[in-house]
């Protein structure tokens, strides 16, 4: 690893609280973190809150506790704060004023009258010509009369940054790579809405600048937004954070990761029962190419995070992986903690009982249906099971069980010498009459925790003549 990597590095994690933490946000923001912790650098969280209608203190306050859970812990934000704040861009407006006013001053930006049918027409006009749609500069040449004749008529401008023409943007992506775009194929984009509230282009890229943030990670679909965000902070004389793109986060079937595709955001997986750790070693490996294989504990991420090990190509987020990392998660609980994360007044043997054999908390309900309750009705598997052993064997079963005193041991032999059966032959048929399914738990501690009232009726349930 070359020396510039190792100097401290500054990220950022800017979500809009418009909704909950999704997976595909929580992992840049996890890859973020680990940069700035791998390099002894910062790692700030920013709330952009700049779209009054859809931002809501609650997703805000949801999103501070999903990332807490998660263990990404920043060192400047919104509720310990920091020497660049508020960490909230709808308290930063002061700040947006100045630099508004510096930009019209030196003739960088300029207020736009265009209306929301002028653009339309403009738009269709130019796809009619065979043109990208883009803004067509319409007011970028306005004198002072003419805003005045408009001002006075009481239209609401829009503040417009005029792209310089002719020029070239390049900045090397810390994922993609080299990147040229043409100024000529940019249109002047708004950076203050009509309403006086602070467009994404500009407020993310002079906080990012004003935090001192050096390095952005960020999804694919912030690419082409990046020229955008150079020229402003390039107008602006504010120096510019360098940026990475990471590629997007996609279901099973390609798609990107929605809805449809079951849970997406953490806080669903939170209330699922899975562990922080699991879902961390999971997107540590989505759209990231780990130098290890195995299970590594949170405080072990940051020195094998490579940053040059991100990806571009989508990452495919799978539920059996999750599944993968919750199991190997819980195996390395203490008998306290795995008691806690079940979250149940369980007795000890029945935590000894289902310790390997429950993957998320709901799964110890069907255990203990099978411990003490009614059982579940066979599956195709199970009923083949119970069919091939016959009824004459169960019959064996109840009388070996009666002289076993609940011993496994005990009543496997009696019944090996009863049925001249043996291995699977003589376990299986004998742990689907008790449980109700072909795999699971150890059958001798199974044995000695279901009554033995309940024992006998089960057996008895496929024994000949019951
Ligand atoms: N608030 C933006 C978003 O949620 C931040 C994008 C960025 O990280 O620059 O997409
Ligand atoms: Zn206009």
């Amino acid at each position: 690893m070359s020396a510039i990597n190792q100097s401290p590095v500054i990220t950022r994690f800017a979500p809009s609280p418009t909704g909950s933490l999704h997976l595909g946000n929580a992992r840049t923001a996890l890859f973020s973190h680990l940069w700035a912790r791998k390099t002894g650098g910062k790692f700030i969280l920013r709330i952009e809150d700049t779209d009054l209608e859809r931002s809501q203190d609650r997703f805000r306050d949801q999103l501070i506790t999903d990332m807490r859970w998660l263990g990404l812990e920043w060192d400047e934000g919104p509720d310990v704060g920091g020497p660049s704040g508020p960490y909230r861009q709808a308290e930063r407006g002061e700040f947006y004023q100045g630099l508004y006013a510096q930009l019209s001053a030196e003739g960088r930006a300029y207020p736009c009258y265009c209306t929301a049918e002028d653009l339309e027409l403009s738009r269709k006009l130019q796809r009619m010509s065979g043109k990208p749609p883009r803004y067509a500069g319409t007011c970028r040449g306005l004198t002072h009369a003419e805003r005045a004749e408009r001002e006075a008529r009481g239209l609401k401008p829009t503040l417009r940054f005029a792209v310089p023409f002719d020029r070239q943007i390049e900045f090397t992506d810390a994922v993609h790579g080299p990147q040229r775009f043409a100024t000529n194929d940019i249109g002047d984009f708004i950076i203050r809405r009509e309403d006086g509230t602070p467009a994404f282009f500009f407020c993310n890229a002079v906080d990012d600048s004003a935090m001192g943030v050096t390095q952005v990670l960020r999804g694919d679909d912030h690419l082409t937004n990046t020229p955008r965000q150079l020229m402003l902070l390039d107008a602006l004389g504010m120096r510019s954070p360098a940026y990475g793109h990471v590629g997007l986060l996609v279901g099973e079937d390609g798609a990107p990761l929605s809805k449809r595709h079951g849970s997406t955001s953490v806080h669903e997986f939170r209330e699922r029962g899975f562990l922080s750790i699991a879902v961390l070693n999971h997107l540590f490996r989505l759209g990231h190419a780990s130098d290890i294989d195995g299970w590594l504990p949170a405080a072990e991420l940051p020195r094998h995070f490579r940053p040059q090990h991100l990806g571009r190509a989508p990452a495919r987020f799978e539920v059996s992986q999750l599944m993968h990392w919750q199991k190997e998660s819980l195996e390395r609980l203490s008998a306290a903690e795995f008691r806690a994360w079940l979250a149940a007044d369980d007795s000890i043997e029945f935590i000894d009982l289902v310790r390997h054999n429950v993957i998320l908390p709901a799964d110890a309900d069907s255990w203990r249906r099978v411990v003490n309750g009614d059982l579940e009705p066979l599956g195709a598997e199970e009923k083949r099971i119970v069919e091939a052993a016959g009824g004459e064997f169960f019959s064996a079963a109840l009388s070996a069980y009666a002289q076993s005193n609940g011993d496994l041991k005990l009543l496997t032999q009696r019944l090996k010498e009863q049925t001249g059966r043996k291995g699977p032959d003589l376990f299986m048929p004998l742990r689907v009459a008790l449980t109700g399914h072909a795999h699971g738990p150890e059958l001798a501690l199974l044995l000695k925790l279901i009554p033995a009232d309940l024992v006998r009726q089960r057996l008895r349930t496929h024994a000949q003549n019951p």
